[in-house]
């Protein structure tokens, strides 16, 4: 435990016995622990291993077909999945529920059938405005859509009505197969709440870009013909302790990422030879005590 030796040696140091060589060693060991300290990357992509030993694979996306999963991409915008489920299962009942049945369908009639979904006016219209977009320039064809270079296609998806950063991104991953990671408010909270980014000047949030630059360099070093599979099973699998445990109030008490907070925590009192930081949900407390604490 590295920790433990390199503290015996600080304080050593700090209290006089001053040998030389311990304090040599308290300042190396010092250095190396805020190197480790600055390296978000190394910490998410272990968290990702904690997370896939606690629930195991995820074998997202919870659809039967790529034209399922855009389509389930745009229904769930602001929107829980069940709400999506109802959705797809009335356009599976009219006949809707493939390239055809969308394209034929009256607008009305589609507005009507993903109503559980909410936001119909924008959605609806979304789906007409891809379907119309791979029509034209891409003969119709999901394959010859999927053929297209990564960043080309991202760049057309995003300028289609009602798709952002997080939409484009789940159709490329899941629906199309590219190697691009996907965040979400659930990442985006378990970030935050483990420090592993701040927000930028004058912004309260940790940005998309952010999110899914710190998730590239997490699985940097990995294989890159095993990329997609990463970046699919590391987001589903933090949808799925943020349902779990990291909603809008943490619930850190048996949460698998709690070894990480608590390696944070004895990080920052180590480096700074301060308290840990009180923004961190603590450990060890009531349910209660932690939504206290942790409330954000
Ligand atoms: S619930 Fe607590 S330990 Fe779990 S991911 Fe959220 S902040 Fe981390």
């Amino acid at each position: 435990m590295p920790f433990t030796r390199t503290s015996t040696a600080a304080s050593l140091a700090r209290r006089g016995r001053n040998l030389p060589a311990a304090g040599r060693l308290a300042q190396a060991a010092q250095a190396s622990r805020a190197a480790i300290a600055v390296d978000p990357a190394r910490r998410l992509r272990r968290m990702h291993d904690q997370l896939f030993r606690a629930y195991g694979p995820q074998h997202w996306w919870p659809a039967k077909t790529s034209f399922e999963v855009i389509l389930g991409a745009y229904l769930t915008q602001n929107t829980a999945w069940k709400a999506v489920e109802r959705s797809l299962a009335s356009l599976r009942a009219a006949g809707a529920l493939t390239m055809d049945g969308l394209r034929s369908i009256p607008l009305d009639e589609l507005r009507r059938l993903i109503r559980p979904s909410g936001f119909i006016t924008r959605k609806a219209p979304a789906l007409k405005a891809f379907v119309a977009m791979l029509d034209e320039e891409f003969g119709g064809s999901l394959a010859s859509l999927a053929a297209a270079p990564t960043p080309a296609l991202r760049r057309r998806l995003l300028a289609l009505p009602g798709v952002g950063p997080e939409t484009a991104d789940a159709i490329l991953l899941y629906a199309l197969d590219h190697p691009v990671p996907v965040a979400d408010e659930y990442l985006r909270r378990i970030v935050e709440r483990h420090q592993l980014l701040a927000p930028p000047p004058g912004r309260s949030r940790v940005s998309y870009d952010a999110l899914t630059d710190l998730t590239r360099r997490a699985f940097a070093a990995d294989p890159a013909a095993g990329r997609a599979r990463l970046y699919n099973e590391f987001h589903a699998l933090t949808v799925a302790v943020g349902k779990a445990h990291c909603g809008r109030v943490a619930d850190c008490e048996g949460c698998p990422l709690a070894a990480d907070l608590r390696y944070r925590s004895d990080e920052l009192s180590a480096i700074s030879d301060q308290p840990p930081a009180r923004t961190l949900p603590r450990q060890g407390r009531t349910a209660a005590a932690v939504r206290r604490k942790a409330e954000c």
